[in-house]
């Protein structure tokens, strides 16, 4: 597989594809190893686990320069998601030690619950965030004792496995945390049709994560789906105009708009519209789109010359508002756009473009708002502005998705729960609770009775 630096086309290294053979192998050694690592007592997991993640901190810089050659993220991003490895892996290695199961009172005897590590668990990453997505799979099932196969998407292999090579150095057990290069309908396929991966951890379209739910019936096989989004930012009349505005480019074309979170259906109260697009339309254009290995630039490419193809489907016949500008020449470059929806049928308002494009549509008032959010197959992520207290929570409860911010554009913080409602997905990442969904709930009763 070639890896080509989006910001030039040229080519930044060649991985060989693992094929069936590899995948099966990687899974025994995986299954060989897990004995051993659930044995391992919870305080040395706990301080294997924070070996790792210091060692991932002395490679913040190596691993944030891979990731820009890579996948063209901006240099500023990368060491944010190299750290987020190293902060997840920090968090979850709190986790072997509180594993607590339960005491139940029961007539007759003792009844007490234990979380058991699931076996094999097969952690399948997309390329828009190839560090972040890795370690909320690889981190908190590994903390729960699990071993972990990792296949990370073809375009962008080279930070996860990097990844692999710092768990051996901070000491992991040989199969205990595997990455396997590869084609998605191989590696990734064969994580859902092998009988020793217990559970399949897919991040990815909701096309793809379908065919994996349907994939996983046959063996009852636990799944969790981190899938697409198509989130709102709601704007009230009400709200600190100048912030929304401000903040509404990076809560799009972060990640040159291939983030699933992006927010990029834009919904303005009608009163505040002419207000707010000419706010918009100065940080639109400021917004600096550039060589991403500059400190100074906030986007860079996109991934491939198919992904500015199939952003450029959308743009062509719509009503450009104002967009903001990006580099020429070799690279797949793309500049923030910002579209007028015409209705809500509009091909770009329904689906997810993943590039740097957001949608602009007018509302009416709060029960407008809440219906145009929802009328989506998606619920991923989503904001809302307002200084009303009280409409911000009716509406934050009101809105269908899996997580939200009130003046604010953060989607993600590792201490809290991350995930989709509808078809952006299944299950819950990150938060304190996470290692759970890598564990089996195990009941013993104990006869106290003579
Ligand atoms: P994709 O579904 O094409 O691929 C994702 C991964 O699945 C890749 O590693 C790919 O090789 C693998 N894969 C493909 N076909 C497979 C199959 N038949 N069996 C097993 N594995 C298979 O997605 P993508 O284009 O890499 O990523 C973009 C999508 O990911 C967007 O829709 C985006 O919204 C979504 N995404 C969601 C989240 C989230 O947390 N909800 C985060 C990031 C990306």
């Amino acid at each position: 597989m070639d890896v080509l630096n989006p910001a030039t086309g040229g080519v930044v290294a060649t991985v060989p594809a693992s094929g069936l053979a590899e995948t099966d192998s990687a899974i025994e050694r995986a299954r060989g190893a897990f004995d051993a690592w659930r044995s391992v007592a919870p305080g040395e997991r706990a301080r294997l686990l924070r070996r790792f993640a210091s060692i991932v901190d002395e490679h913040v810089e190596e691993l944030a320069a891979l990731e820009v050659a890579q996948a063209g993220h901006t240099i500023g991003n990368a060491r944010w998601e190299a750290g987020n490895v190293r902060d997840v892996l920090n968090y979850y290695a709190g986790a072997p030690e509180r594993l607590s199961g339960r005491q139940i009172p029961v007539p007759g005897g003792l009844d007490v619950t234990f979380h058991e590590p699931l076996g094999v668990v097969g952690v399948i990453v997309p390329w828009n965030f190839p560090m972040p997505i890795a370690g909320w799979g690889f981190a908190p099932a590994l903390a729960a004792g699990n071993t972990v196969v990792l296949k990370p998407a073809e375009l962008t292999p080279l930070t996860a496995l990097r990844l692999a090579e710092l768990g051996l150095d901070a000491g992991l057990p040989e199969g205990v945390f595997t990455v396997v290069p590869g084609k998605g309908s191989v590696v990734g396929q064969r994580f859902v049709t092998h009988p020793a991966v217990r559970k399949v951890c897919f991040t990815g379209s909701t096309e793809v994560g379908k065919q994996i739910m349907a994939g996983c019936a046959e063996q009852v096989k636990r799944v969790t789906l981190e899938l697409g989004g198509k989130s709102a930012n709601i704007v009230f009349a009400d709200s600190d105009l100048e912030l929304a505005a401000a903040s509404a480019p990076a809560a799009v074309y972060d990640n040159a708009g291939q983030d699933c979170c992006a927010r990029s259906r834009i919904l303005v109260q009608r009163s505040a519209y002419d207000r707010f697009m000419a706010l918009l339309e100065p940080a639109v254009k400021a917004f600096r789109c550039e060589d991403p290995s500059l400190e100074t630039a906030q986007m860079g490419p996109l991934i491939s010359a198919g992904q500015r193809a199939s952003v450029e489907s959308y743009v062509d016949g719509a009503e450009v508002a104002f967009r903001g500008s990006a580099p020429d020449g070799d690279g797949f470059w793309y500049p923030p756009t910002v579209l007028t929806a015409r209705s809500t049928g509009d091909r770009h308002w329904r689906e997810e473009v993943f590039g740097p494009v957001v949608s602009v549509l007018p509302f009416e008032d709060e029960a407008d708002a809440v219906r145009l959010a929802n009328d989506t197959e998606y619920g991923l992520s989503g904001s809302l502005w307002t200084r009303d207290l009280g409409r911000a929570i009716r509406v934050a409860r009101a809105v269908e998705t899996g997580t939200l911010s009130v003046n604010s554009h953060s989607s993600v913080r590792y201490w809290t729960p991350f995930g989709g409602v509808k078809q952006s997905g299944l299950g819950r990442e990150l938060g304190p609770d996470a290692p759970l969904a890598f564990t089996e709930t195990k009941n013993v009763f104990f006869r106290t009775e003579e």
